[in-house]
């Protein structure tokens, strides 16, 4: 779901509503879960047990340049450090889950050439931190975890179906029906990000052309400031990122949009305005209650949100708009690791029924 993030941009900065104590240790139940999310500038591993408590957590750079083997390197060590932090051995957590961007396949555990992890090419990610683990392992994409996570602990308990979509370098999502979350045949649901919004748009790195992802993005927005600056010759977009091309950010846009910034404020509308197509879409799709928002362009707020609410309400059926509500992520950058230890138990209870 996110692909390269640069400095300051959008995707790093959501830490908007960090409600609970990162380490706290207080009243820790068991059994515990390790949850890892794999990122491609960062790696969070942590401890938590069912109820969303985080005895440790974890976080590191990712190398991505050194390729799957220096990044599993990183990911041991990372989960060593949080077992250490927590004073507990491999031996007393019961499962391990592990967030990963791009397709992840539930059944045979490999991860399709994430598009921001260099040089993975349908890697068994499963089975290799099973094997350096010692310990069974599940493997589940990034943003479904994150809808997990807001599911169990965040904006969605309670709710029986909702849509969480995340909208940050990339953009990603997770589909919960009747209170779980749906997977798919065989794990792959909940592409948001590459809906098709418009056939004759921009080729996207999945191959089809026009995904939302390819169009509204943070990626695709500071793609196209850069474009509008190279061709147009529009160089206020320069003023937020120090006269640096390479610095335009969908941060950087967003600050000038709101200092008054002509071209930075129809940047977000377009955005807004493809964001709210597909949401249209979602609505007259699954006629969700809720749709949950997370990622670091939702800290844009009103100015991105709220024209693409106005497109998604013009567009969708009127009853299905009528019965759903919009709330932001709760679990800021916790949300995919918090979501992977809850995919550990379910996945593990499962096995424990099958023995
Ligand atoms: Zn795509």
């Amino acid at each position: 779901m996110s692909g390269k993030k640069k400095k300051g941009e959008a995707g790093e900065t959501n830490d908007y509503c960090f409600r609970r104590t990162p380490v706290s240790g207080t009243s820790v139940r068991t059994p515990l879960f390790i949850g890892i999310d794999l990122g491609g500038t960062k790696i969070l591993t942590a401890v938590a047990d069912p109820t969303g408590n985080l005895v440790s957590r974890d976080q590191s750079v990712t190398p991505a340049s050194g390729g799957p083997e220096s990044v599993i390197a990183a990911i041991v060590e990372s989960v060593g450090r949080s077992l250490n932090q927590a004073g507990i051995t491999i031996a007393e957590v019961t499962a391990v889950g592990v967030a990963a961007p791009g397709p992840s396949d539930s059944v045979t555990g490999i991860l399709h050439t994430p598009p921001n992890l260099p040089g993975w090419h349908e890697v068994p990610l499963r089975d290799i931190i099973q094997a350096k683990l010692g310990k069974a392992t599940f493997l589940i994409n990034d943003a479904q975890a994150a809808a997990l996570g807001e599911l169990t602990f965040g904006a969605g308990r309670g709710a029986r179906n909702f849509v969480y979509i995340t909208l940050s370098t990339g953009i990603g999502g997770g589909i919960i029906i009747d209170g779980k979350l749906y997977r798919g045949a065989r794990g792959f649901a909940g592409e948001v990000g590459h809906m098709t919004i418009d056939d004759r748009g921009p080729l996207c790195h999945c191959g089809n052309t026009g995904c939302l992802e390819v169009l509204a993005s943070g990626s695709a927005l500071a793609r196209e400031a850069r474009r509008l600056i190279q061709e147009e010759g529009a160089a206020s977009l320069l003023d937020y990122a120090g006269g640096d091309i390479t610095e335009v950010t969908a941060e950087t846009i967003h600050l000038a949009a709101i200092n008054g910034d002509s071209v930075a404020q129809e940047l977000i509308a377009r955005a807004a305005y493809y964001i709210g197509v597909g949401l249209g879409s979602l609505i007259n799709l699954f006629n969700p209650e809720l749709i949950v928002i997370g990622g670091g362009l939702a800290n844009m707020g009103d100015i991105l949100l709220k024209p693409a609410f106005e497109v998604a309400a013009a567009r969708a059926f009127r009853h299905s708009y009528r019965a759903v509500r919009f709330a932001r992520a709760a679990l800021g950058h916790n949300s995919g690791v918090l979501g992977a230890t809850v995919f550990a138990r379910q996945e593990a209870a499962k096995g424990d029924t099958r023995h």
